[in-house]
């Protein structure tokens, strides 16, 4: 990297903790990926703010969040990940709003939820994302959607502004958002919510985490759904339909448990993941006529 000095001197300047040459492995569910040179670990929005003011045109940013939907290249990446996490997870409840800063995982916000007697974030436990994560791609589950509870989003835009999306601006629909491609930072989550029976939730949460423990392999590592769900047809349904459970290139594989699933199971590099979803997708346009599309993002 040729500009290593004049970011780390950026870097130095924000006031925020940062770290160089972090393995992406270990922030990502499907421990795959090269180093970030650089990962910086905000815990306020101003730091954000300035972080994306000072770092534009000197190196692309990335948002992570828990790492649950991301497939990292192998060898040198060519970004900056601004980590979402533990730092920057506050989550305060008014009534019955719940406002999450964006690190907060899905399921703390489940529980925190819970634990004030409110209804509606059920479906999203167990779901091991960040709720910024989940409001960036309106993640869903067993009949839910973010977009059913999210009332307003906060962000910092490209630029670096502060700013605020709410209803139809949040342009919401199947795995889509307003957000989807841009490089906005989602900081703020509001989520609007309902006074209802703790038992009946904690029972509910209980019997959607117990349905995905038996049906989802979640013994691997993954990244979820590696495919969206077609107009007409479950990916899953028709991977197995192709015969593709149990195909592997390298250490990557097609779950036998859930074939919506391409797990790893020992030390699987990016290029064994894309080969074996070209390999997928090719198999089932070729026997079913379907196009398959993935959900899984990819970072270089
Ligand atoms: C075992 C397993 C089960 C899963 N089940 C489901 C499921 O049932 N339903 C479902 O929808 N998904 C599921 N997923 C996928 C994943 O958990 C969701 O997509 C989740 O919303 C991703 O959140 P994250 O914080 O991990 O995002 P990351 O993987 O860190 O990031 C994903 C994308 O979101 C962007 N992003 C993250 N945080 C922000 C932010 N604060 N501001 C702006 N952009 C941001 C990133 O830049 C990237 O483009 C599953 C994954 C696994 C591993």
């Amino acid at each position: 990297m040729e500009n290593r000095n004049e970011i780390r001197a950026i870097c130095e300047a924000l006031g925020c903790a940062y770290r160089e040459d972090v393995p992406m492995r270990d922030y990502t569910t499907f421990r795959i990926g090269g180093a970030a040179p650089f990962m910086l670990f905000p815990e306020n929005a101003a730091q954000i703010a300035r972080a994306v003011r000072a770092l534009r045109g000197k190196i692309p940013l990335v948002t992570l969040g828990r790492g649950s939907n991301m497939l990292v290249a192998d060898g040198a990446l060519h970004f900056a990940a601004l980590h979402l996490g533990k730092n920057f997870s506050r989550i305060a409840v008014e009534g019955e709003t719940m406002i999450c800063e964006a690190g907060a995982t899905m399921a703390e916000a489940c529980r925190t939820a819970l634990a004030h007697g409110l209804t509606g974030l059920e479906f999203s436990y167990g779901i091991p994302g960040s709720v910024g994560g989940g409001a960036y791609m309106n993640a869903g589950a067993y009949g839910g959607e973010y977009r059913d509870v999210v009332l307003w989003c906060e962000h910092v835009d490209e630029e670096g502004n502060p700013g605020r999306f709410s209803g139809e601006a949040l342009d919401y629909r199947y795995r889509h958002s307003a957000y989807s491609g841009k490089g906005y930072v989602i900081t703020r989550v509001a989520f609007g919510l309902k006074k209802g029976d703790p038992a009946a939730i904690r029972a509910q949460m209980d019997e959607l985490m117990e349905r995905r423990r038996s049906r989802q392999p979640l013994e691997f590592p993954s990244a979820g759904s590696t495919f969206k769900r077609p107009e007409g047809a479950y990916a899953a349904a028709l991977i197995e339909q192709c015969g593709l459970k149990g195909t592997r290139v390298g250490d990557a594989m097609v779950s036998e448990k859930h074939s919506g699933f391409v797990i790893n199971v020992g030390n699987a590099t990016c290029a064994d993941v894309l080969a074996l979803i070209e390999q997928v997708r090719r198999t089932v346009r070729e026997q079913t006529g379907y196009e398959l599309e993935r959900e899984v993002e990819l970072f270089r």
